[in-house]
């Protein structure tokens, strides 16, 4: 594969931007290798500065489930170029989109829109404070809420690790009130709540963890956190900012019937444009400034170009046998892996849930990210390399999920079996 274009432009991107990047992961650090720059793309295909052309599982990680350049998509945002990009005033758009996302998601009774994921969890975060009268948070290791502040709390495993800050320039008296549980430990969870439920404000959780590769909930862990969390006065935040219409059309809280208190999207709500949202019951959201005193705001937020975008992805994810024809693929694209992996003699663990999918390097099983970090990282660097060098384009982390589009076909599909059983052999 040829890389000299791209590898120029990464060695001037690193002079002038951190690592070379606006986002750490795609500087592919952990994988020791060089990012691809892409030049544009199409349906399930990027095509790099270089020339090559790839099949992409990464789908700007999370929002093109329509896959690049979707027609509808397109026309949207030309119609709203033709009108003007941007006025801080209130468009239809944005009521069009509230709506869209309400009459599809049960528990969300009002909506704010935001720019991105971790805004969106900010603001649900402070909501929730400023709803309950509480400081805590309890999340779980391995889940990924954004570079929030009080998000950044990696407290590795065992219970309830207080006062660690996950990153340099994080306060201490920040992240003193985030607590952080094994992911699936429902006794660790039952104990924290019975010792300290009436001091927390929200509960927040991947309700399938995308951010340590893919780890489903097990069974009984969601309505858990459902049944504890309302018997303390505690607010449940679903974060569906990567799960939020892409593992069903009502995110995992439709999949599974549960109802969170708050919940944020982002991602494929703004069809590959810079949007974020959260959302919830009326009785909470009604605390949100200027309704409530609650403060949020944002020069962009709601802008025409994004809900445009956003709101033609809902409509066309919307029709009838999308999400069916989306699981089939995924599936027989992970079996197909997983059949890779047996013939090779590898051991790996296999899952997914509508078009989002994970593979580790471990027999497993993985319920958390203590689980996740026995995956053998050597072996998915060799796997990383070889698969982009036969042109398939996964994320380059042991610890992110891979998302499959609309716009993959089944040759697409055969392809990347046929590039992952060559592979596979030589781990
Ligand atoms: C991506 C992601 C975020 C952050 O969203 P950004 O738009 O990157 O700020 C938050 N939560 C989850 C679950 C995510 O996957």
């Amino acid at each position: 594969m040829r890389m000299e274009r791209s590898q120029e432009l990464f060695q001037r991107a690193e002079t002038c931007i951190p690592g070379g990047v606006n986002s750490p992961v795609r500087a592919c650090r952990s994988v020791g290798a060089a990012p691809l720059f892409i030049e544009r793309a199409q349906g399930a295909w990027l095509y790099d500065a270089d020339g090559n052309a790839l099949i992409d599982y990464v789908g700007s990680w999370g929002p093109m489930i329509l896959g690049h350049r979707h027609p509808v998509v397109e026309d949207a945002i030309r119609r709203v170029l033709e009108r003007g990009v941007s006025f801080g005033a209130p468009v239809d758009l944005e009521v069009a989109l509230a709506e869209k996302v309400i009459s599809l998601v049960p528990s969300v009774e009002m909506i704010r829109m935001v720019n991105s994921g971790t805004e969106a969890t900010m603001s649900a975060l402070r909501l929730a404070r400023g709803f309950t009268g509480r400081n805590v948070l309890v999340k779980f290791d391995g889940c990924y809420h954004g570079h929030g502040d009080s998000f950044l709390v990696d407290a590795g495993s065992g219970v309830a690790t207080l006062n660690i800050p996950g990153s340099p320039g994080v306060p201490g008296e920040v992240t003193r009130h985030t607590l952080s549980l094994p992911y699936n430990d429902m006794d660790a969870f039952r104990e924290l709540m019975a010792a300290r439920g009436g001091e927390v404000a929200a509960v927040i959780v991947e309700p399938v963890a995308g951010n340590m590769g893919f780890v489903r909930p097990r069974e009984g862990f969601l309505s858990l956190l459902r049944e504890e969390t309302q018997k303390h006065g505690a607010l449940l935040i679903f974060d569906e900012v990567m799960t939020g219409f892409r593992v069903a059309l009502g995110g995992v809280q439709g999949l599974f019937g549960i109802k969170p208190d708050l919940s944020t999207f982002g991602k494929i709500i703004g069809g590959g444009l810079p949007v974020g949202a959260y959302g919830g019951r009326r009785d909470i959201m009604a605390h949100v400034a200027p309704m409530g005193p609650v403060y949020q705001a944002g020069t962009l937020s709601g802008n025409p170009l994004a809900m445009a975008a956003g709101l033609a992805t809902m409509e066309e994810i919307s029709r009838p046998g999308f999400y069916e024809n989306l699981e089939e693929k995924t599936l027989k694209l992970v079996e197909g892996l997983a059949a890779a992996a047996k013939d090779a003699h590898i051991p790996v663990c296999c899952d997914s849930i509508g078009s989002m999918f994970g593979m580790f390097f471990t027999k497993g099983p993985v319920h958390s990210f203590a689980d996740a970090k026995t995956s053998d990282l050597m072996r998915f660097n060799a796997y990383y390399a070889g698969m982009r060098e036969k042109c398939i384009y996964l994320a380059p982390s042991q610890f992110e999920a891979g998302f499959v589009s609309m716009a993959h076909g089944s040759a697409e599909i055969e392809a990347t079996i046929q590039a992952a059983r060559s592979v596979m052999k030589t781990l």
